[in-house]
């Protein structure tokens, strides 16, 4: 089975997409929907998001198999160490090599309920996602991502500090960091940089949301974890009425942003399609991006 660093290793930048586990029949077709119009376009890999609930894990589980076993597309699965003991986690990884999943986003993931309240860890679980990377690279030849933040984690109390826990996840054993959203350029690169200067050569790859609706923006905001900058609202706010013109305008500006980011050199664009294909089939288009096999 293909490694993701292998699909990041081709002369032109790549892209890769991340869906989410279905919650209903509904949600399944659409999702398959999606991943076969995309499976077109040979994207690096694919991934899937690992939830908290039994019915979405179990969800992740059987999607992933489903995409290692029927398409062609290289499966990327996410793990959390949330509310897992050690044991869970072993079963977990065993089921994803069994399928034939061989690279894994090893992340610490949230407290249930309030992302932002007191980390707990399973009494007989993991603290911290460097203890997952470890605890995978122990158990296989998995190629491990981690989560890397370009304004640092919320939990982290500077930007040093943000880094140096994201150092030692590459010195237990992690391949390449996908970078939390953010909002321009500058501030994905500066990641790089800091991740750079502290001597880690690993591959950074940015995350991207089409923005295509208010909500999306709004959930940008939410997950990156700072204001949007004036400039961006400015431009989308007005349009918030209009979904065709707010469509139009948000893919104008995260063109702009990922050609300002393919030119500074990015190996992989990963863009989030909340299960649809569209949006990430025009970027792709107008960005250039070649399949991966290409
Ligand atoms: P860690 O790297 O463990 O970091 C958590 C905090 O602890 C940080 O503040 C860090 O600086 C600090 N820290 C790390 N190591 C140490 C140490 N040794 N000592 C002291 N402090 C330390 N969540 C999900 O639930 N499911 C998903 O599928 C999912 N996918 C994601 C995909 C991407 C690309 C990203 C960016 C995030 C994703 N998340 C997902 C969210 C993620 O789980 C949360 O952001 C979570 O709060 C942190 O996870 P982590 O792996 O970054 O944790």
């Amino acid at each position: 089975m293909t490694s993701v660093l292998e699909r990041l290793r081709g002369e032109r930048p790549v892209f890769s997409v991340e869906f989410f586990p279905p919650r209903d029949a509904a949600d399944e077709a659409a999702l398959w929907h999606a991943i076969r119009e995309l499976e077109q376009l040979d994207p690096a890999y694919m991934s899937i998001t690992y939830g908290a609930g039994g019915s979405s894990r179990d969800g992740t589980i059987r999607s992933i198999a489903r995409v290692a076993t029927e398409t062609t597309l290289v499966p990327m699965a996410h793990l959390t160490a949330v509310n897992h003991s050690v044991a869970e986690l072993r079963n977990v990884i065993g089921w994803y090599a069994a399928v034939g999943v061989r690279n894994i986003l090893a992340l610490r993931g949230d407290p249930l309920g309030d992302p932002y309240g007191e980390w707990v860890p399973h009494p007989d679980g993991l603290s911290y996602a460097e203890e997952l990377v470890t605890l995978v690279r122990s158990l296989g030849d998995f190629c491990v991502g981690v989560s890397a933040f370009p304004y640092g984690h919320p939990r982290s109390p500077d930007l040093a500090t943000d880094t140096a826990h994201l150092v030692r996840k590459f010195d237990a054993g992690a391949d390449f960091g996908i970078a939390q959203l953010f909002f321009e350029a500058e501030d994905f690169l500066r990641l790089r940089d800091r991740v750079a200067a502290a001597g880690c050569a690993a591959p950074l790859i940015p995350g991207i949301m089409p923005l295509t609706t208010p909500r999306t923006l709004a959930k940008t905001i939410e997950l990156s974890g700072v204001h949007a900058p004036r400039r961006l609202l400015d431009r989308l706010e007005p349009l918030a009425g209009d979904a065709k013109a707010f469509r139009a305008e948000g893919l104008d500006a995260v063109t702009e942003l990922c050609e300002r980011l393919l030119a500074e050199g990015v190996p992989a664009l990963h863009f989030y399609t909340f299960n649809r294909s569209k949006a990430t089939r025009e970027l792709v288009g107008r960005l250039g991006l070649v399949p991966a096999r290409a």
